[in-house]
């Protein structure tokens, strides 16, 4: 399954997140995997409709989407020569589908800064130098290789032309992923720095409200997404009751857990949205790439359904909650007969016709 790498500094907040994350797991019963590796948690993706469709449907239960999380130790300024754990923890990246870097924001002077100081920019561009310096070190091998491939070969110039041009752009210091390059051509060189990148940034809980404070953090990012959260509140929260975690989240001044919105962001960072199937026995959120056609869509439920696909019975979350039952949104036109062109939307909900 596609998997989030929780990367940053040491003492900035990864373990305290990452425990977080993986205690405020629903889904042990549904993920029996989840526990498997220490450092990789499978979390439910927190989606207020479920609850909603299972309202209607009367369904027994509820199965959110999940998305794992890997927790990535061991990050040094000197990881990409092999500092610290530096080898293994560039190919624990490498397995990671995308990459969450935390960086503190946090003020308290009891906690150490391995540099002394608490500087978000200099924190992120600490860390993405690791990375680039380890991608270039993977180029500079490839390239020879490439050019000798690409004289005996047509077909292998067009990854040699992109190896060198991530190559110059790595050398201005820039991520591949922040320069938006095609990253087809470059998959096979397994570069760490054309994933997806996601940031959280662990602040003081008197800083969730101050919105100023926020934009200049969110700028440093800028075009990848920004979460803010202060992870020793999340980790309260987790072991409070219902009624006392949201008084404590109304005292910060937010409506909801840092982590949900994490999760949420997470899980588009991975390119990923969901479908929703409902009916007596379950309210499911199932887990699509985006872009995914209809009989895509029903293989993830089953391989069986993809191949015998008929038709989509498919009704949008807003026009089913509005007619309040299936029903209703039949008699209103609402509920739509799709085929198998039809590019899947955030939020249908769905029933599928197949041969068996
Ligand atoms: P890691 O090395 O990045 O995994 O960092 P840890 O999660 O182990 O946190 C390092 C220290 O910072 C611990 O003593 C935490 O209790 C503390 N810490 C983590 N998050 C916060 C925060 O949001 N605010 C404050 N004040 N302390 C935090």
């Amino acid at each position: 399954s596609l998997t989030l790498g929780i990367v940053g500094l040491p003492n900035v907040g990864k373990s305290t997140l990452f425990n977080a994350l993986t205690k405020n797991d629903v889904l042990a019963a549904n993920y029996p995997f989840a526990t498997i590796e220490p450092n990789v948690g499978v979390v439910g993706v927190p989606d207020e409709r479920l609850n909603a469709l299972a309202k209607i449907f009367d369904s027994q239960k509820i199965v959110p989407a999940a998305v794992s999380f890997v927790d990535i130790a061991g990050l040094v300024r000197g990881a990409s020569t092999g500092q610290g754990r530096g080898n293994a923890f560039l190919a624990n990246i490498r397995e990671a589908s995308a990459i969450c870097q935390v960086i503190r924001a946090f003020s308290d002077p009891n906690v150490v800064h391995v540099d002394g100081k608490v500087s978000p920019a200099d924190d992120m561009e600490t860390i993405n130098t690791e990375l680039i310096l380890a991608d270039l070190q993977t180029l500079e091998k490839a390239i020879p290789r490439l050019e000798k491939e690409a004289r005996m070969k047509k077909d292998r110039v067009p990854v040699l032309e992109a190896a060198k041009a991530a190559s110059a752009v790595l050398d201005g210091g820039t991520t591949l992923y922040a320069a938006g390059v095609d990253v087809e051509p470059l998959r096979e060189l397994s570069l760490l720095t054309v994933k997806p990148f996601l940031y959280v940034f662990n602040v003081d809980e008197d800083e969730l409200g101050n919105a100023s404070f926020l934009d200049e953090l969110r700028a440093l990012v800028a075009p990848a997404e920004a979460v803010f959260l202060d992870a020793k509140i999340e980790s309260e929260l987790i072991d409070l009751p219902e009624d006392e975690a949201r008084e404590l989240l109304e005292s910060v001044g937010q409506d909801e857990p840092g982590l949900n919105q994490l999760i949420r962001v997470g899980f588009r960072t991975l390119g990923l949205q969901t479908y929703l199937t409902a009916g007596p026995k379950e309210a499911r959120a199932w887990t699509i790439p985006i872009g995914a056609t209809a009989p895509e869509a029903a293989g993830v439920i089953h391989s069986d359904f993809q191949r015998g696909f008929i038709k989509a019975e498919v009704v949008s979350f807003e026009d089913l909650t509005a007619a309040g039952s299936m029903q209703e949104a039949r008699s209103r036109g609402r509920v739509r007969m799709e085929g198998k062109d039809y590019v899947m939307q955030d939020g249908d909900v769905v029933e599928f016709r197949f041969n068996v």
